[in-house]
């Protein structure tokens, strides 16, 4: 089995699916690997670093050897024109950014791997790319806030007199929140957080930061919170507004699978916060918290600041590399022995993840979207 790599050329996208650690861990399992030119630089992995594969010059050598693709980025509709029938690609697909893509997959009997389907059970946890990536996103968001702010986190003492610290408030505590309270924590500001999921409280506290009761509860499906109704909404809401007056940085991170994110933070309430605050919203690629929120820039409302920051993972590109490569090895081990590529499709990890194969549309949801 020949595995392929390319370097990505999705704007911003500076990872790479592949990092050295794991070339020898793909040849324990006898694959073969071949590597674009140049498919590390972005994440600062030069082609000398990856030791046992071959390299190749272009994207169109890389894809007509690939048994197997690997990907951060969707791939492009070039990509999937390079691709033989009846090869494997492994990444995120997003079909709903881009339907044409899912087609052309289809069309060219690509059978077709979209991690962020992985079912969040604790077997799927080491091949999460969500979660793995979405740390870095809460960790990176902090560091954005903190930059953009005009005060310190922690309280300083100095003999220019005392310095309060930063109030920081983080909306949505899944896997981003949770890493952005630590990183908050870890600065020295005083934190809170909220979330819908009653078992946030726990988690919340456990890192140190005050949880925000807000009376609203919202538990779904799968680990996940559901959509809130308007009656719950406009509770939060109003509950929330009064409490942002006092807060210096809000990181929002709330989401709910397949929808476009929750509108929490409205421009009433932005109109409320003091002067100078800053909102840094995650979910700005996905419709943003702040209804004030344009992805891939910050808008400056009345004294406060508001970043909707595009591909916060490619922001820290080596670690965040480093950690989706592991997840792409850890998916790939279920099929890959002895060089033979074998998919289990009664393994509900390869099952749930197909989003195309031999010429159909695997996944329910996306049939509906593209066909
Ligand atoms: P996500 O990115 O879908 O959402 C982020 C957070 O926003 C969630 O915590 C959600 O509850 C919250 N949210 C949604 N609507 C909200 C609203 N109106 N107001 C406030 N908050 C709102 O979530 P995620 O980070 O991908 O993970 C969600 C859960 O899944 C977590 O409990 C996580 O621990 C769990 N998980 C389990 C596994 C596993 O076992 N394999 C892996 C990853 C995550």
């Amino acid at each position: 089995t020949t595995v392929a790599v390319l370097r990505e050329t999705a704007l911003k996208e500076k990872r790479v699916a592949l990092v050295p650690e794991i070339v020898k861990k793909l040849k324990g399992r006898g694959a073969v690997i071949v590597l674009q030119h140049g498919a590390g630089e972005p994440a600062l992995i030069p082609d000398s670093a990856y030791a046992d594969v071959e390299i190749v010059a272009d994207a169109k050598s890389a894809l007509a050897r690939a048994d197997v693709l690997l990907k951060v980025a969707p791939p492009s509709l070039d990509e999937i024109a390079g691709l033989r029938e009846g090869s494997v690609v492994i990444g995120y697909m997003q079909p709903h950014l881009a339907p044409e893509r899912i087609a052309a997959l289809r069309d060219r009997k690509i059978t077709a791997f979209a991690l962020e389907l992985l079912p969040r059970t604790t077997r799927a946890q080491a091949m999460d790319v969500l979660s793995s990536q979405a740390a870095v996103a809460g960790y990176k968001a902090v560091l954005i806030a903190a930059l953009e702010s005009g005060k310190f986190f922690p309280m300083l003492t100095t003999a220019a007199g005392t310095i309060r610290p930063s109030r920081v408030l983080v909306i949505g505590a899944g896997v981003a929140g949770l890493q952005a309270i630590a990183t908050a924590r870890r600065l020295g500001a005083i934190v809170e957080g909220f979330d819908v999921r009653p078992e946030t409280k726990e988690q919340i506290e456990s890192l140190g930061a005050k949880f925000l009761d807000l009376g609203v509860s919202a538990a779904g499906t799968g680990g996940y919170a559901r959509e809130l109704t308007p009656e719950e909404r406009e509770k939060q809401q109003r509950a929330l507004a009064e409490h942002l007056k006092i807060v210096d940085i809000i990181i929002s991170t709330a989401s709910v699978p397949g929808r476009k994110a929750p509108r929490i933070i409205s421009t009433a309430m932005v109109d409320g916060m003091k002067s100078g605050a800053v909102i840094v919203d995650i979910a700005a690629e996905s419709g943003g918290n702040c209804e004030l929120t344009e992805a891939g820039k910050t808008i400056l409302h009345n004294g406060v600041s508001i970043v909707g920051p595009e591909n916060l993972p490619a922001m820290a590109a080596v670690h965040a590399s480093e950690m989706y490569s592991r997840n792409l090895y850890n998916f790939l081990e279920l099929s890959l022995k002895d060089g033979v590529l074998n998919l289990d499709w009664n393994d509900e990890l390869i099952a749930k993840t197909c989003i195309t194969h031999a010429g159909e549309i695997k996944h329910e949801p996306t049939k509906l979207l593209v066909e």
